[in-house]
């Protein structure tokens, strides 16, 4: 049977200007492997026929679940609804599945919030002390979109590498993620790759990957 577990917000915090830090009550006995989703629904009158796939955030060692969450005002639907919601506020979790799941060192390949899907994969990996030489690739329209900076700059040093699209920042490449700025960045294309972002991004970046020889674990958000 499906799960369903009513868990209460316990906290809200700003990460960017527009992506939230969600912490929730963690029902007792809940597990997930780092990179995998449920869809959580807004437990209010109107909301309850919504299902949205979000990627935990939190570890499992954790005693609470978090989800970190782009909000869409634009859109007038589920997240902009999420980011009116404040603790005490309930959300509705389903069945835990997998969006995506490590499988051995490499390079992460991220456009915007698709970086959710990696962030307990590098907290699990750093709390092990097993980070290694993997490396997250990370674009965004402008550095204040960039999701976890800090945390990413001290869980992996260099190997955290952003590009801009939509602005020249000193200190930052510009442009997007294509053939000539992986040639540039790897050396070696035979290891694994995984890259989550939009699905035009995916299927640019999938492009060039397989030009270069190499394949990529995907996930489209
Ligand atoms: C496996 C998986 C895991 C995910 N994990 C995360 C995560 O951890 N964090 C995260 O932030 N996201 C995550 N996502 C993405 C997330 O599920 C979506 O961003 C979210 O569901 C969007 O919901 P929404 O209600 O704001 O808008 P949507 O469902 O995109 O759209 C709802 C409404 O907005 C309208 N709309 C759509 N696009 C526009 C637009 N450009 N302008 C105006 N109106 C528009 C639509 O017509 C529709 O009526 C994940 C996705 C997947 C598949």
């Amino acid at each position: 049977m499906e799960e369903k577990h009513i868990v209460k917000i316990l906290s809200v915090e700003q990460d960017t200007h527009d992506v939230k830090r969600f912490r929730l009550e963690k029902p007792s006995g809940y597990s997930f492997i780092p990179g995998q989703a449920t869809e959580v629904t807004i437990n209010k009158e109107g909301w309850l026929d919504k299902r949205n796939p979000f990627t935990f955030t939190s570890l499992n060692a954790w005693d609470f679940l978090e989800f970190t969450i782009k909000i869409y005002d634009e859109h007038q639907d589920v997240t902009h609804q999420l980011g009116l919601l404040e603790p005490g506020d309930e959300l509705i979790l389903h069945d835990v599945w997998g969006a995506i799941q490590y499988k051995g060192e490499g390079t992460f390949i991220a456009g915007g919030a698709g970086v959710t899907p990696f962030i307990a994969i590098f907290r699990q990996l750093h709390e092990d002390k097993t980070i290694g030489a993997n490396k997250l690739l990370c674009s965004n329209k402008t550095v204040a979109d960039i999701i976890l900076k800090d945390e990413f700059t001290d869980m992996l040093g260099e190997n955290f590498i952003n590009t801009i699209t939509a602005e020249n920042a000193a200190g930052y490449d510009h442009g997007r993620i294509d053939e000539a700025y992986l040639k540039e960045k790897i050396r070696d294309f035979n290891q694994q790759f995984y890259v989550c972002g939009p699905d035009e991004m995916i299927a640019a970046i999938q492009q060039a990957l397989g030009n270069l020889g190499a394949s990529a674990i995907t996930v489209e958000l």
